[in-house]
């Protein structure tokens, strides 16, 4: 941990962000209706330590034979460059014949980002009459695979680092690697390879495109240049010996990376999670109350939903201006830090609110991100407001006002990602309309049927891929009224 002279500027103004969250302050004072309940305490279900997955194997189907990824990562910081050993072993978990595999290659969305050096299969034979669409491979396979029969697929690639102010690419103080590598998408039976275009407007990418299963990851880090400058936040902790960084995580939908020569860290451990911050040096002060907050959000969801089950939450001060949700890992945009003025009145509360929810709505209960959204996003932004009602229930109103009704949203919660109009559009219907959308639901189903289907909602569906259907079916375990008039005015058809 590196230490220096910090000078904070205390600026009270609250700064607006783009991509996975945006808020904004306003003096305007609306009149939509603010939740005045408060939450009450439900009970744990566990010991506070942090549970792990076979702990909480009782409470979820856990899915047998998933994808495993082996990702062995050589990396030259200074020269943005890396070279990649990635072996996938895959099982079939569907019903048909499989006579080739999709793999979906999100850095070939960077033109010249990728180059594939080499792709054989399990037996060690090249494949060679592979067959390009988009950002996906079509793999011929030697032998057709089998339902329940399992093979593997190696790949040698680099990659090239884009200098792209996003998660996938290098600025000036940071390296991040998200959705870095090739993977195989979830396969549905009727629909087949589940695969979206990313979706950009006005050089801005809108909400997310890639959907995972969950999977488990092997991974390591060799840094060849200068590496005792370097610090490295990631997906799961690191187990280091020989120069080379090791990784294992289970059960992600990802594995992630940010990396710098400029972080400074802090760490707490609540409740037996460690909660690491890597901040800029004008944020430190910062870098130490988001892991506080970040403890409390955890606390929070955890009695709402279930206990965090990781070991490890990696909060990355971002070097771009929009914030992003990562499996074990959250990246809040450098502008939220720099505005943080030390009281919950301010973005970074509200912010790391959201992300770190989307470890229970997008990291443990999946969703089709690009297809789906609100089921992640809707629900992130309105757990933001649950964090206020538990902790800062006399922000609650400031919240609806800054966060929702400033923008006077409109548009179907039920919105994908290709929403015409693009980031802002996208987020009024999914986050802001999403949020009063679950108000509306909480109010007419009244709190405690709500909780209860929020809480039968996340145990029913982690590990898995939900839908608005699986999400409708557990509020309706909880409550017969009927939500039609609601579902009329926020959803479309
Ligand atoms: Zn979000």
């Amino acid at each position: 941990m590196k230490s220096s002279k910090l000078v904070l500027l205390s600026l009270s103004l609250v700064l607006l962000v783009g991509a996975c969250t945006g808020g904004q302050t306003s003096t305007m004072v609306f009149t939509l209706p603010a939740p005045q309940v408060q939450l009450t305490d439900s009970p744990t279900i566990f010991p506070s330590t942090s549970p792990t997955a076979t702990q909480l194997a009782p409470l979820f189907d856990i899915p047998q034979n998933r994808t495993h990824y082996e990702l062995n990562l050589t990396l030259n910081y200074y020269t943005q460059y890396g070279i990649v050993e990635e072996i996938i072993t895959y099982t079939n978990r569907s019903a048909q014949v499989f006579e080739e595999l999709l793999l979906s290659i999100p850095p070939k969305n960077y033109p010249g980002s990728f180059t594939l050096w080499s792709l054989s299969d399990a037996a060690g034979n090249l494949i060679t009459n592979w067959r390009e669409e988009g950002i996906n491979l079509h793999v011929p396979l030697a032998k057709p695979l089998q339902p329940n029969q399992t093979t593997s697929l190696r790949l040698n690639f680099r990659l090239d680092f884009p200098t792209v102010k996003g998660t996938f690419g290098v600025s000036g103080r940071q390296t991040n690697l998200v959705n870095w590598y090739p993977y195989i998408p979830p396969y549905d039976e009727t629909e087949g390879w589940i695969t979206h275009p990313q979706q950009v407007v006005n050089n801005m990418v809108v909400g997310e495109y890639v959907v995972n299963e969950v999977a488990d990851f092997d991974v390591t880090l060799k840094l060849t240049d200068r590496e005792e400058l370097i610090e490295v936040a990631a997906s799961a902790p690191a187990v280091e010996a020989n120069g080379v960084r090791s990784y294992h995580l289970e059960l992600a939908r990802g594995f992630a990376f940010s990396i710098s020569d400029s972080y400074f860290e802090h760490e707490i451990v609540e409740d037996g999670v460690r909660i690491h911050s890597y901040v800029f040096m004008e944020a430190q002060d910062a870098g130490k109350a988001v892991t506080e907050i970040a403890a409390q959000a955890l606390k929070l969801f955890g009695e709402l939903y279930y206990p965090y089950p990781r070991e490890m939450l990696t909060i990355v001060a971002a070097d771009f201006l929009h914030n992003m949700e990562m499996d074990g890992m959250v990246m809040i945009s450098y502008g939220v830090f720099d505005f943080y003025n030390g009281t919950p009145k301010n973005n970074l509360t509200i912010m790391t609110a959201h992300e770190v929810s989307h470890q229970w709505f997008y990291s443990l209960v999946g969703n089709d991100q690009a297809k789906e959204p609100w089921l992640d996003e809707a629900l992130a932004t309105y757990n933001e407001v649950l964090y206020y009602q538990r902790y800062h229930p006399d922000l609650v109103q400031w919240w609806w006002d800054v966060r929702v009704n400033h923008y006077i949203p409109q548009g179907d919660v039920n919105s994908d990602i290709y929403i015409a109009g693009g980031y802002e559009s996208y987020r009024n219907a999914v986050y802001l309309r999403g949020a009063m959308f679950l108000q509306e639901i909480r109010d007419a189903v009244g709190d405690e049927a709500f909780f209860a289907a929020l809480k039968d909602y996340a145990l029913n569906n982690t590990y898995k891929i939900a839908t608005s259907e699986d999400f409708f079916d557990s509020l309706a375990k909880y409550s017969a009224v009927d939500l039609s008039p609601i579902l009329a005015r926020y959803f479309s058809d």
